[in-house]
């Protein structure tokens, strides 16, 4: 047993079962002993790998839609650019540099990145050394400093924990995480219904409510409904009602069970776009899309920068081009993960125009 699931151990045999929600918390962001907290889990030797980490063409896209967003937003200066969940800081040295084609944009930026992990804000100074320009690091998205501001959060919202409610006796019981008959963690349900929840459905269903990413999402776009600015969210999701549960742990590149090891796994849930959007209209914002990440990144022109690229790349740099344009893109048409599954979603000020890659009525 390793050190957090005893301290796991004991809050429980304190307090009782403790919600999913706390579970997650707890195996993500404990100080100390959390899954971001304490490690690196990025990259092939880690445990995951990310759009921005298989090819630079990702973060240069979205630092040209930045600039795109901040013209249309009149060129406010200052302009606080603000990553939420940065990781290796990968995305924004690409964006930062496809941006100096615009030299006001990045003379107007004020860069923020929200990051609770230590060791990764030391990863994310190291990866803008060289960029020019100064960041300032939050832990969380209420301390950026208010005005307009364009938030960029990739891979973000699925690490954000969620509550799982099963349809048991009685109604909605909250899924909670305790100690079986042997002593091991173990799901079970809260002994009252949620009465708040009034949903029909089946015994034994499962409904996931992402409670802290609704609840992001609603202060994000309220400021931006008042103060201006954008936001532009990339993530593994859906958009249409779901049921059923999404939780997964992710060791190595595999399937984990995510009561085993607290902290040693990723923990995270397919993100509800569905919610997310009436979140952010809900708050006076305007949503946009969410369109399949594919479908965006070639509205983006993800398709001329390989080109432009292979120019001037040798045969290997140019294979490796290829296979990121297909595993981003699905340059081939085959329904790969990353351009299907993934989806962008942008929030604007109601009165805005659809922001490039989100226009309707395009094939
Ligand atoms: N955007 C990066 C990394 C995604 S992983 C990429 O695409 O490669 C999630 C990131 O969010 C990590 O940097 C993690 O440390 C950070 N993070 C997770 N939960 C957080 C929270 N509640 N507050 C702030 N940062 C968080």
């Amino acid at each position: 047993m390793n050190l957090l699931e005893s301290l796991i151990h004991e809050i429980i045999a304190q307090d009782g079962p403790i919600s999913l929600e706390r579970y997650m918390t707890l195996a993500l962001a404990h100080p100390e002993l959390g899954y971001y907290r304490s490690r690196q889990p990025f990259g092939a030797e880690g445990d995951f790998i990310t759009a921005p980490e298989i090819s630079q063409m990702f973060g240069e896209l979205i630092g040209l839609w930045s600039v795109e967003i901040w013209r249309g937003m009149g060129a406010p200066n200052p302009v606080r650019f603000v990553e939420l969940g940065p990781g290796r800081g990968v995305l924004m040295a690409d964006a930062l540099r496809a941006a100096r084609v615009a030299p006001d944009f990045l003379q107007a930026i004020d860069l923020r990145f929200v990051e609770t992990s230590e060791p990764l804000r030391e990863v994310q100074r190291l990866a803008l050394a060289g960029s020019g320009v100064a960041v300032a690091w939050h832990a969380r998205v209420e301390e950026v400093p208010a005005g307009p501001a364009i938030f960029v959060a990739n891979e973000f919202f699925d690490a954000l924990p969620v509550r799982h409610y099963v349809c048991a006796e009685g109604g909605w019981r909250e899924r909670l995480v305790g100690l079986d008959c042997e002593g091991k963690l173990g799901f079970g349900l809260a002994p009252e219904p949620e009465l708040k929840l009034a949903a029909a459905g089946e015994r034994g269903e499962i409904l996931e409510l992402g409670v802290a990413a609704i609840e992001l999402m609603s202060a994000l776009a309220l400021r931006i409904a008042s103060q201006g600015g954008a936001l532009l969210a990339l993530d593994y999701g859906y958009d249409a009602p779901a049921r059923g549960e999404t939780l997964q742990a992710l060791r190595r590149h595999r399937f984990a069970d995510p009561l085993r090891d607290p902290g040693e796994a990723d923990l995270t849930t397919h993100v509800d776009f569905r919610a997310l959007s009436l979140a952010a209209a809900a708050a006076g914002a305007q949503p946009h899309g969410p369109v399949a990440q594919g479908e965006f990144l070639r509205r983006l022109g993800i398709f001329e920068r390989a080109a432009a690229l292979r120019r001037k790349a040798d045969a290997r740099q140019s294979a490796g081009i290829d296979s990121a344009l297909e595993r981003l893109a699905g340059g081939s048409g085959a329904p790969t993960d990353m351009a299907n599954l993934f989806k962008a979603l942008a929030v604007t000020p109601r009165s805005f125009p659809a922001p490039a890659g989100f226009e309707t009525g395009q094939a």
